[in-house]
């Protein structure tokens, strides 16, 4: 994935995503979260027009060819225009890496250019009701029948499947076996029969996330990714990849956040107090620090040497940083600006709700703390 000799620079191709972007209709979204997919959807197809989607994948099955840092600027970019993110963003940044490792031929031929493009959004089902941060514990099974595979049971939490089209599901396919072992990572066809899907209403109001069902689901066998019964290597993987690339992109995000909060703040007041001042401070530090880290994670990610436990630094540093930020915009502009009363209040309690969220998806921050203990430090395992 690393920039060709006819590359464009760093420089040369932030210069053509800005020209782009300052020219482009920037979408307004929604108040709620419905309508919100197909504006981003459509969003997602101009970015890739453009040519400004799928900027580190290989030109092969559609992408650009560039580097991490290509990537990186056009974040920059996207964010200094208060621009949102492509709607395939799970497919980009999660499942989709995992297609390109694992996945055959014929696969990535069928998968990748439908996911770059933005006609075909993904979502991810792993966590069950019952099968969370012990993820291995999950019991949607799977029974193979001739060519095909026949999926029941319940997702939970899954963001976006209402407006997906396509789910990466981990399947329990041989029962003999115990905990991670056994399962199996299967691209499951959101329209197929026997699939529902159940909206759940999330703190900021937001029918972001769903309960899943499958019921007597038939999936082609060649829709399993990876071997059969070995699909939780690839599991970690997808969970590594949203770790780290994950937090990257929002670091960028939340260093913007930050800096319209001075705005805010200096718009407020004359001054700021010593109290105020030293709250700002402590969230700067912490988003230079996060600074820095992202750049060991990019360059990780340009050597290829993503997933690792690292990843799980990235994910505790992204949720301490956001959630130190929303909170100090709270107690800074007070009560009266974060009421939901104008689009600009509705999106700083957003924000603020979304990022005690942090604390939760892609693994909570006792599990990340956790795998940091054992597989960085070398610690015993707790249990
Ligand atoms: C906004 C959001 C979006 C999400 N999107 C998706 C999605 O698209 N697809 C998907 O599959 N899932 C998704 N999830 C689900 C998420 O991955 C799970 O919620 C998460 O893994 C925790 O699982 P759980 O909710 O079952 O909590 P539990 O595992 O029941 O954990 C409850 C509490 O116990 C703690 N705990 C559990 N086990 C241990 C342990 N061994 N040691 C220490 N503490 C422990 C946890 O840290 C947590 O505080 C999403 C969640 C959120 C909040």
């Amino acid at each position: 994935m690393s920039a060709s000799v006819q590359s464009p620079s760093v420089a040369d191709f932030r210069a053509r995503a800005r020209a782009w972007l300052e020219e482009a209709e920037i979408p307004q979204l929604p108040a709620g979260y419905e309508g919100k997919a197909q504006i981003l959807r459509e969003w997602h197809r101009r970015l890739y027009k453009a040519g400004l989607v799928g900027i580190t994948w290989p030109s092969e099955v559609g992408g650009l060819g560039l580097g991490v840092e290509h990537q990186l600027a056009f974040n920059e970019e996207l964010a200094r225009v208060r621009a949102p993110q492509p709607v395939g963003s799970i497919g980009l940044e999660v499942v989709g890496p995992t297609i390109l490792k694992y996945g055959n031929d014929a696969q990535r031929e069928r998968f990748v250019r439908p996911l770059l493009a933005g006609d075909e959004i993904w979502c991810q089902g792993f966590s069950e009701p019952n099968a969370g941060s012990d993820l291995a514990s999950l019991r949607t099974a799977g029974v193979i029948d001739g060519d095909e595979m026949v999926v029941n049971g319940q997702k939970i939490w899954t963001s976006w499947a209402t407006d997906a089209d396509w789910c990466a599901v981990l399947v329990r396919t041989d029962r003999t076996e115990v905990a991670h072992r056994g399962i199996s990572y299967v691209l499951v066809d959101m329209r197929s029969p026997g699939v529902s899907v159940k909206p759940i209403v999330m703190l900021n109001g937001d029918a972001e996330f769903n309960e899943l069902f499958f019921d007597d689901v038939r999936v082609p066998l060649t829709n399993v990714l990876g071997p059969l019964h070995g699909g939780w290597k690839l599991a970690m993987d997808t969970l590594g990849w949203e770790r780290a690339g994950y937090s990257m992109r929002r670091r960028i995000e939340n260093e913007v956040v930050f800096r319209d909060l001075l705005d805010d703040c200096r718009a407020e007041a004359e001054e700021f107090s010593d109290a105020q001042a030293a709250d700002l401070g402590r969230v700067y530090v912490q988003l230079k620090a996060f600074e820095a880290l992202a750049a060991r994670t990019a360059a990780r990610l340009a050597a290829g040497e993503v997933p690792t436990p690292l990843d799980s630094v990235d994910k505790l540093w992204l949720t301490r940083t956001e959630q130190a930020l929303t909170s100090v915009a709270f107690d800074l502009l007070g009560a009266a600006r974060m009421a939901p009363r104008d689009a600009g209040g509705r999106q700083r309690v957003k924000r603020f709700l979304y990022g005690r969220a942090g604390s939760v998806y892609g693994g909570s921050s006792q599990i990340q703390r956790t795998l940091i203990a054992e597989r960085l430090l070398g610690l015993p395992r707790g249990r």
